[in-house]
């Protein structure tokens, strides 16, 4: 009995402290301007607290150099180990799509021809896989239709590319019904609906998507944000409300962050004053669920503080406040991002792996979107410093996804996070920044 209870007892003492053990300690010194001088005098050093910058204080060559071989190395096991991965799973997140989003990423940078190459065959095959079950870019048809148009007009096939779009926008009817059980969020509901259309007018050009399509999916999510909002009695402190399976999640992927986070972009042409009286607000309420750490709950009602995610937590979050900085102006929304970072450079090499969901690349992506906001030298480091981390992948220890090549969840996203630290200025986190 006595020693059932110890058992016991033990038992849930490691299951507590695995979960607060999320994230590896982070072993990388801080940035400090002292670490210019230094690169200064030891420019040839290789390793050592110099990285990643030269003496001009830009990313080495030698960083560079030791990222690009990575890429070639990862892309090489990506591709072999595709060869045994679910030849039906055509989403974003976890499928084909994902892969040919990469290699356009690749061909956006290198303007290497059979990269394009190599995202056509991907997402042609996507497309003979449709099932019409879901309507995003992430997880539904959205994505593929919507990758599937730019990278036919990119290879100038005019018919395909508008037989994509066509298809694209024939999916709009389910997302704006009234009726529908369609949720908001970025994975399965509205929001990631309206991702794929923005997507569209950004890569091939504005107004490719119609801008009375764009208000009608963004009228459905307000009137749905709205609605709950009254039904839960807080038109007041936060008139734009969305739930996912009746949770009220916060983060990027499922939550209310998305959702605003697509409501602010220019794009989306929400008006003045909408976003005045309805988003600012709903953005103002989020801000008072912050933990001390400067982290966010994964859902309204949840109090503890855990996960450092994209999905869930900070690392989504920031980019919502970074837009918010960017459309009302005001420093608090700011301030709010910086707290992000610490949180994300304290607990953000992820057990969960390098992934962009909710690993360490997508929590790099924070530091380059804080660095494109702010121009500062801090974030590129930090930047720098998660991608060292994932020049090292698979030796840490982590947990190995479900899918561990895909864009979301495995090595793909990786890559993808390691191609925008060499070239930080036009850095983008797949399917979601614009
Ligand atoms: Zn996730």
């Amino acid at each position: 009995m006595g020693e059932n209870m110890s058992k016991r007892l033990k038992l849930v003492t490691a299951s507590e402290s695995e979960m607060e053990e999320r994230s590896f300690p982070n072993p990388f010194p801080d940035w400090d301007q002292g670490v210019l001088t230094a690169a200064n005098s030891a420019a040839d050093s290789g390793v050592g607290t110099s990285e990643p910058f030269d003496g001009n204080g830009k990313v080495s060559e030698a960083f560079q150099k030791k990222v690009q071989n990575k890429i070639k190395d990862l892309l090489q096991q990506m591709e072999e180990g595709l060869k045994t991965a679910d030849p039906h799973d055509f989403s974003a997140y976890t499928g084909w799509t994902g892969i040919a989003l990469l290699y356009l990423q690749l061909h956006r940078l290198t303007r290497e021809p059979s990269h394009l190459q190599r995202a056509l065959d991907y997402v042609k095959r996507t497309l003979r896989n449709l099932n019409g079950r879901r309507v995003t870019f992430l997880c539904g048809d959205a994505g593929p239709l919507a990758v599937g148009a730019v990278v036919h007009y990119k290879l100038k096939n005019q018919a395909e590319s508008q037989e994509c779009l066509t298809r694209l926008l024939q999916l709009q009817r389910s997302v704006v019904s009234t009726d529908s059980d369609i949720p908001d969020e970025l994975l399965y509901g509205r929001a990631g609906y309206l991702y794929a259309l923005l997507y569209i007018n950004k890569e091939i050009g504005p107004n490719t998507v119609d801008d009375a399509v764009i208000a009608k999916v963004v009228g459905a999510i307000l009137e749905s944000g709205k609605n709950l909002s009254k039904d839960e009695r807080k038109t007041d402190r936060c008139p734009l409300l969305f739930a996912w399976h009746k949770k009220q999640y916060v983060g990027a992927a499922h939550g209310l962050a998305g959702i605003y986070y697509m409501l602010m972009q220019p794009g989306a042409k929400v008006s003045q004053e909408v976003l005045n009286e309805l988003v600012r607000p709903s953005i103002d309420y989020v801000r008072h669920k912050k933990f001390r750490s400067g982290n966010y709950p994964s859902s309204l009602s949840n109090e503890t503080d855990r996960l450092v995610h994209w999905c869930h937590g900070a690392p989504g979050v920031v980019h919502m406040l970074l837009m918010a900085h960017k459309v009302f102006k005001e420093e608090k929304y700011l301030k709010d991002a910086v707290e992000c970072g610490e949180v994300i450079w304290q607990r953000g090499l992820l057990r969960k792996g390098y992934g962009i969901c909710h690993g360490t690349a997508g929590n790099g992506y924070s530091f380059l979107t804080l660095y494109h906001a702010t121009q500062e030298k801090k974030y590129l480091y930090r930047a720098c410093k998660f991608a060292e981390w994932c020049l090292d992948y698979g030796t840490h220890g982590c947990r190995i996804p479900d899918r561990p090549y895909s864009l979301f969840e495995g090595m793909a996203g990786a890559i993808h996070y390691l191609s925008d630290v060499i070239q930080p200025e036009t850095s983008c986190f797949p399917a979601f920044e614009l």
